[in-house]
């Protein structure tokens, strides 16, 4: 393995203390599984705590259960510099999504020891509770109660498909922390993969992410005639299926012919009464689009709105929108942005702007506090896969550039 020379952090320290984390919930095809809560994630949890105070980090947990390591500042009073991101994982989940983020966090304050480098703000590693929002739902929860997206009480009372209550299971791990949810926070970093293939393609070592895309979720039902396959001619048909269809296209000309990065997305499709020999009476479909500018973001909207009537019309059957859920683009602290760039370039990275497709913690706290997010590479551009695989050198690449961002933010004497 060879690893970039140089570096502030121990890529080769990072790299041993991802494999351990591994071991934790590993599945037969090498990912993990350590479902928000279960006795794996507390055992992940246990030995993150374990690693942060064998670094003299003083660790803390807040009623969530969201887990706040802590270096000393030279100022101590002053509300620290946050690095963090998850280890719950899903149930066929890979090594590194949320734990890479989590685990540079700590190497940077591992290195920060070594180096003897003093910060005038305080930093801190956090672990946010659930992020991935598979056992329980919503995703986001630890992030989402800390930036006052859900109520702590609300969140407390969800309860997982296995039937656990969340706020029991807090207290069975050993996380139900007494601490506030309204941590206080001076800026926060989060490190990544990129969970989609634009870095790997383009031969960028490090993404700078300016934002998150602003989504709009929908459901979609069609409305025709059911009727007998054989003796209804084709003309006299109103079929809610070759109508659908029609949609489905439309959608995709929506991304296609959008500037920008724009997504959209019918990912679920249910013909009813899904029988072979009946023309199909109703259509249900689920529409997701995405884009990082509100203002397109609102003209994919009226575009897709208008071609679902238009279609609905020369088909003679009935169309119906209904929102399902909807999330602002969300830009990140530009000075914060600059800095994770000339980072970057200061170690002669290859490097280049993008946007996060994906919901992360960062994207609720940066609705709070100044934010930026750093991507590494992660191969084929595949997550949420026991096969999520990165390479050391862009792990080792990436936490050199959380290194000197936190630096800079977190203030030298
Ligand atoms: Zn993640």
């Amino acid at each position: 393995m060879s690893l970039p020379s140089n570096l502030p952090i121990d890529g080769q320290r990072l790299w041993d203390s991802l494999a351990d984390m591994a071991k934790i919930g590993a599945t037969a095809k090498g990912g993990n599984c350590r479902l928000a809560l279960s006795d794996e994630d507390k055992a992940g949890r246990d030995l993150f705590v374990s690693w942060c105070e064998a670094a003299g980090c003083t660790v803390t947990v807040d009623r969530i259960g969201n887990i706040f390591a802590r270096r000393k500042g030279l100022d101590d009073s002053l509300p620290p510099v946050v690095m963090g991101s998850h280890l719950d994982t899903q149930p066929t989940g890979g090594r590194f999504d949320g734990v890479f983020g989590v685990l540079a966090a700590l190497e940077v304050v591992r290195s920060l020891n070594d180096r003897g480098v003093d910060t005038l703000h305080p930093v801190e590693v956090a672990v946010w509770t659930n992020e991935e929002g598979s056992r329980f739902s919503p995703p986001m929860m630890g992030s989402g109660v800390v930036t006052g997206v859900f109520t702590l009480d609300e969140i407390l009372d969800k309860v997982a498909q296995d039937g656990a209550r969340l706020g029991d299971e807090l207290v069975r791990t050993g996380y139900a922390g007494e601490a506030p949810v309204d941590h206080p926070m001076h800026a926060y970093l989060e490190a990544h993969i990129e969970q989609g293939p634009v870095l790997e393609v383009e031969g960028k070592e490090i993404g700078v992410v300016t934002g998150a895309q602003g989504q709009r979720w929908y459901e979609v039902t069609v409305t025709g005639v059911e009727a007998h396959a054989g003796p209804t001619p084709m003309r006299l048909r109103r079929d809610a299926l070759v109508a659908a269809s029609a949609m489905v296209q439309a959608v995709q000309r929506v991304g296609l012919e959008t500037a920008g990065d724009p997504c959209a997305t019918v990912g679920i499709l249910d013909v009813h009464p899904h029988s072979r020999n009946v023309i199909p009476g109703r259509v249900f479909f689920t529409v997701d689009l995405r884009h990082p500018n509100a203002d397109t973001l609102a003209d994919m909207d009226r575009r897709f709105r208008a071609a679902v009537a238009a279609i609905a019309e020369q088909n003679g059957v009935g169309a119906e929108i209904a929102d399902f859920w909807h999330f602002p683009p969300t830009p990140f602290a530009k000075p914060l942005v600059d800095r994770v760039r000339e980072a970057a370039a200061g170690f002669g990275f290859s490097h280049r702007d993008i946007v996060s497709g994906a919901g992360h913690d960062a994207v609720y706290v940066a609705g709070k506090v100044p934010t930026a997010m750093i991507f590494i590479p992660c191969e084929d551009g595949i997550s949420h896969n026991e096969v999520e695989n990165i390479s050391p050198a862009d792990g080792a690449r990436g936490a050199a550039v959380l290194f000197e961002t936190l630096v800079a933010t977190a203030g030298k004497p």
